[in-house]
């Protein structure tokens, strides 16, 4: 899952990308409200963390043109001002949270899984066969064992669930699995998908292969 942090105080902006970073988000960073909404109309991101005092342009100004494209994204507004006015003005404009400075990481990050989860429809773990993924602690199990995957293959398998029985492009997983820093190629996906495939082997389901057109999660055949 991709995460834009918008936020020019760097010290709080590098704090957070860190955090989501170790918990697995591929997070991506901009300084000012004119970089925000240009990423935001271009790249595939899961949510915004977005700061309201901005350069060039404001948070509320991020957030209304973002809104006016119908960009249906969650947007969690962060604030150094616990005014009550910025709080309703940020919601009445289509924020989905609100999060006054200074707050605790592990508040942001447990906003920021409520946000995603109900992106997702809300449950916190789903099944499929017997794997069944806790999308709060992001961990997969198999008849109620937890599977060793490592961080990328919990991405990948992530972003898989979310369109199970649906094709996903080799470019969609590169996409929401990597920040604009990282220069991976389809065969890093391709060894993750490999290694995933053996792990989640004996849950029911299985990736497929559709050649030319990327991956399907679907149940195994009989
Ligand atoms: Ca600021």
């Amino acid at each position: 899952m991709r995460i834009l942090i918008a936020e020019d105080d760097s010290s709080i902006a590098e704090a957070l990308q860190f955090a989501l970073t170790l918990v697995g988000y591929a997070v991506d960073s901009v300084g000012d409200g004119a970089a925000a909404d240009e990423a935001l109309k271009n790249q595939g991101f899961g949510l915004c963390i977005l700061d309201l005092g901005l350069p060039k342009l404001d948070g509320f100004e991020v957030l209304r043109r973002l809104r006016r494209r119908s960009g249906a994204i969650p947007v969690l507004i962060l604030s150094a001002r616990e005014k009550a006015e910025d709080k309703v003005m940020g919601l009445d404009l289509g924020a989905d949270d609100y999060l006054a400075k200074p707050f605790s990481v592990n508040e942001l990050q447990a906003r920021v899984r409520a946000l995603l989860r109900r992106g997702q429809g809300g449950a916190p773990v789903v099944s499929y066969g017997d794997l069944s993924f806790d999308t709060v602690g992001r961990t997969a199990s198999l008849n109620g064992r937890t599977l060793p995957l490592s961080l990328h293959e919990t991405g990948v398998l992530e972003v898989l669930l979310q369109r199970f029985g649906r094709v996903v492009s080799k470019d969609q997983l590169v996409e929401q699995l990597y920040n604009y820093d990282h220069d991976v190629n389809h065969n890093t996906i391709e060894v993750y998908v490999h290694r995933l495939r053996k792990k989640i082997a004996g849950t029911g389901v299985a990736v497929r292969t559709l050649y030319g057109r990327g991956y399907m999660i679907d149940y195994a055949a009989q």
